[in-house]
């Protein structure tokens, strides 16, 4: 059996290729799945995609045309796939649900470290033989109010660890969990939350959640409010965003994910003009960290993807019933 994979990179084919226990023929390719690329499927049972591949109804005909029989995304948010178009076509659609979310929750607790305690200005001083503290002034995370806005696997792991740092945790989401109620998180509605000291999101992107923070939700905010967002970029105005970071109102912005990602994230630009403005607003800000869609990047979250990939479209090839509910989407 054929896979394609699209928008691969080098650590895609190690990990793929590594854990291929099936013996499946996978074929790598660099370019994101487009009207053009699709044709590349020609032959394949399967399609393998991530964040950025978007997966339309135009493309989803072709694929039905190729008889291409499984979508199978190698991340756990499916925003980027038209799933009704995709069960119109009786195509089978399957994600990774939780391969790690401890991998993405570290990484906000990084982010949010790195912006209060300056550890990335500090490495650089240092170099530089520039020993001087002026500048590099934080904050104790202990006792603070963490909001956080979505709390399935990932929300959830970062609720621990900000609970372990003795923060007070205060969440929002459509159903609240019981096992992080018990551990002391408050679940409160969204107006609440937003009142908190730092923001952590960590919902999906989808029709209710697009620009959650945006100018009329950002007033609502503490002045000097700390926002990390290490889920979808669409979950932030970006625009409203830099009118708040300009007039200080948020003191510090992370962010792993940016709604513009996919012509600039995964890719090597260094030699290049960026053409997207806002992308280089945020980066001219002191106070604003970017990193690259990095969250999910362990050596423990690739395997279980790559594993899991793999048993998914295992299990809809062979119609086994075994895959599971939260990874089967159509
Ligand atoms: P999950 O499905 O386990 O949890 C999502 C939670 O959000 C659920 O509890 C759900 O009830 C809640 N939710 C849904 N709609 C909501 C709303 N309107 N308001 C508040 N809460 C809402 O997903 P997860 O595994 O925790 O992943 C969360 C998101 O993180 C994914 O959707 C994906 O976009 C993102 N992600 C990013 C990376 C990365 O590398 N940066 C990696 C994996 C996932």
């Amino acid at each position: 059996m054929k896979i394609v994979f699209f928008s691969s990179q080098p650590y895609d084919k190690t990990f793929f290729t590594q854990y291929n226990q099936q013996g499946y023929e996978l074929i790598f390719l660099e370019t994101h799945l487009n009207e053009q690329s699709v044709k590349l499927a020609a032959g394949a049972t399967a399609i393998c995609v991530f964040v950025n591949d978007r997966v339309n109804a135009g493309i989803i005909e072709q694929l039905a045309k190729m008889n291409v029989g499984i979508i199978a995304l190698r991340c756990a948010g499916f925003n980027n796939v038209d799933l009704e178009a995709a069960k119109a076509a009786g195509i089978k659609v399957c994600r990774v649900p939780a391969y790690s979310p401890e991998a993405v929750a570290e990484h906000a607790v990084a982010m949010l470290l790195t912006l209060n305690r300056k550890t990335h200005k500090a490495y650089n001083r240092v170099r530089e033989q520039n020993f001087a503290l002026q500048g590099l002034l934080g904050y104790n995370l202990y006792g603070k109010t963490i909001g956080v806005i979505g709390t399935g696997n990932i929300g959830k792991a970062f609720c621990k660890i900000m609970l372990g740092f003795g923060c007070k945790v205060m969440a929002f989401d459509l159903i609240a969990n019981q096992e992080l109620m018990a551990a002391g998180v408050d679940y409160q509605p969204l107006l609440e939350v937003l009142k908190a000291d730092i923001i952590s999101l960590h919902c999906p992107l989808n029709e209710q959640t697009k620009h959650i923070i945006q100018k009329d939700t950002i007033a609502l905010m503490k002045q000097g409010v700390v926002i990390i967002n290490t889920s979808r970029g669409g979950l932030v105005n970006t625009r409203d965003v830099i009118h708040a970071l300009k007039s200080g109102h948020i003191s510090a912005l992370g962010i792993d994910v940016y709604e513009q990602e996919e012509k600039i994230f995964f890719k090597n630009l260094s030699e290049d003009i960026i053409q997207d403005d806002e992308i280089q607003r945020l980066m001219s800000f002191p106070n604003v960290l970017i990193t690259a869609h990095q969250a999910f990047f362990t050596q423990e979250a690739l395997e279980q993807i790559a594993t899991t990939t793999l048993n998914n479209v295992q299990h809809l090839a062979e119609n086994t019933n075994l895959i599971s509910q939260a990874a089967l989407l159509t």
